[in-house]
């Protein structure tokens, strides 16, 4: 499926663009489950789209007063990703497509079944889990929340590690983390800021 950015006005795959939508207020609010009521238009998510799109190409497009900024709108869709990925981790649980803990963790690894590694960023990852190093260089385990951050999402004690089976959710979890580490338009480049529940409200 294909869909028109609201911001550069180029066409993309859909999985590429999010859809905002704006509210009574002038408000955005963005709709990573595609089915929230509203007017909406798809931006991809990157700064410079969000910038075009928020307020002005919003407003074009819409024919209504959009108040929210750029900023306000990265914001937005970092607090999105972030419950995102808590309702994906969630779910995974839920199917029983999810290992939690160093030694199940390297079970699912060594038996090919992990299709995405998620290490808390307290980890002490270098020295107690070398064996993470390339699948972290290759993009397969990605640092996100911290330990604490996975307790209170999954009920358990503190952890420092998951990994997701089940590629299809693997697939949207690692998008949605992706889109946490949006930076804004006039955000420092000290590089990403990871974010965790607490963060995000
Ligand atoms: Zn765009």
């Amino acid at each position: 499926m294909q869909r028109t950015c609201v911001g550069c006005r180029s066409v993309g795959p859909a999985e590429e663009l999010v859809r905002l939508v704006v509210g009574p207020e002038g408000e955005v609010v963005v709709d990573l489950a595609g089915g929230a009521f509203g007017r909406g238009a798809w931006v991809h998510t990157r700064p410079e789209c969000i910038q075009k799109a928020a307020p002005a190409g919003l407003s074009r497009s819409l024919k209504c007063e959009v108040r929210a900024s750029a900023d306000t709108v990265i914001e937005t869709l970092r607090a999105a990703a972030v419950r995102r990925t808590r309702g994906l981790l969630v779910a995974a649980r839920r199917t029983r497509t999810l290992e939690a803990g160093a030694s199940a963790v390297e079970e699912a690894v060594r038996e090919r079944r992990a299709e995405l590694l998620l290490v808390a960023t307290d980890a002490r990852a270098s020295a107690d889990f070398a064996w993470l190093q390339p699948l972290i260089a290759s993009g397969q385990a990605l640092a996100f929340g911290n330990k604490t951050t996975f307790a209170e999402w999954l009920g358990r004690p503190e952890t420092a590690l998951v990994a997701i089976t089940d590629a299809r959710i693997a697939r949207h979890a690692k998008q949605a983390i992706l889109w946490t580490m949006l930076e804004g338009p006039r955000a420092e480049t000290s590089g990403a800021r990871l974010r965790t529940s607490s963060e995000a409200g």
